[in-house]
């Protein structure tokens, strides 16, 4: 952790949502914590085991609390990284009092949200008494559910897309309604598999159109590379007192020749950061009037420079895929 801290790094640990068939609370908190109907099921072969999901209107939520204050106090994590534990799991099991029994005799589940509310509630509340600046970061798939994520630092949510086939169309509106973050007042990061179903040609821009970045991930390279680029132009721009133009907004500066080019632009003191999107199923030209000086113009997912003709570029750009401009 030092290591990290030195070379100016943030550590967040992983906390999930489900415990393992070789975990020692198994024998001992199984039957209690569990999630009942059984489910889940993650299954590891390096170390021979099987996970199922618990249950935070259990005991298990006031010792998941504990280890993250542990975790930072003994080992000074900087923050946690959460996987799943923002959903409140439907639940029937009567030994930490869910579910309940219907008119037809059957044990129904019921939802914990205030459970996991209030588990998140104090996690807040653990995490930056310790450090003021630490992070809870929350991966989900699909579960905007604000009463509990709204304690989060971020959340980052796509995984779900990755069962559909290469050629699947994401809604424009479905990704502001679920991605965006910006109408729930909590930040948020796109989570895109290589080719599950979007390339980062296509995901990257579709994202940063959104004012949404794209959150690198193990053995994601090139997402990497992209990243960094948009990263670095967030601070030559001035990404804090920049104006957001939004492409359903019709303003800003830079225009496109045809409606199905949407535009998204950042002006900032230090430039633009223009996100161009061929929201078409045809390879497409597109042409940007900029409506502002340019000195140079640079395309950041494949890292080149645009000439710059009569204040307007022109992109080659394949079926759904799109360009972000540096435009200084
Ligand atoms: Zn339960």
């Amino acid at each position: 952790m030092a290591a990290c801290h030195e070379h100016g790094m943030r550590l967040l640990i992983y906390f999930g949502y489900e415990l393992s068939n070789i975990a020692p609370e198994w024998d001992l908190y199984g039957d209690e914590i569990l999630v009942k109907p059984q489910r889940g099921g993650y299954h590891r072969g390096d170390y021979e085991q099987t996970a199922y999901i618990c249950c935070f209107q259990s005991a298990w939520k006031e010792y998941y609390l504990t280890s993250i204050a542990r975790m930072i106090d003994e080992y000074d994590i900087d923050g946690v990284y959460l996987d799943g534990t923002t959903e409140p799991f439907g639940c029937t099991n009567e030994l930490h009092g869910d579910g309940y029994v219907g008119p037809d005799g059957q044990r129904h589940r019921t939802y914990p949200i205030f459970a996991v509310r209030d588990l998140m509630r104090r996690m807040r509340e653990v995490v930056k008494s310790r450090k003021p600046d630490g992070l809870i970061s929350a991966h989900m798939s699909a579960t905007v559910s604000i009463p509990t994520l709204a304690f989060v630092d971020d959340y980052w949510d796509g995984e779900q897309l990755d069962v559909h086939e290469r050629g699947f169309r994401l809604p424009l509106d479905a990704f502001r309604a679920e991605f965006m973050g910006h109408n729930w007042g909590v930040p948020s990061e796109f989570l895109s598999y290589l080719n599950k179903p979007f390339t980062y040609e296509e995901s990257v821009p579709l994202a940063l159109l959104h004012d949404v970045a794209v959150r690198p991930y193990a053995r994601s390279g090139e997402l990497m590379g992209m990243m960094s680029r948009v990263w670095d132009a967030w601070d030559t721009i001035d990404i804090e007192r920049a104006e957001w133009f939004p492409y359903w907004a019709g303003g800003g500066p830079v225009t496109a020749a045809s409606d199905d080019v949407l535009v998204s632009t950042h002006v900032g003191p230090g430039g633009a950061l223009v996100v161009a999107m061929n929201a078409t199923g045809e390879d497409r030209t597109m042409r940007l009037s900029l409506g502002m000086d340019a000195t140079s113009v640079r395309e950041l997912i494949r890292d080149r420079e645009v000439p710059v003709q009569d204040g307007a570029v022109s992109i080659e750009t394949p079926a759904w895929e799109g360009a972000v401009l540096l435009v200084r």
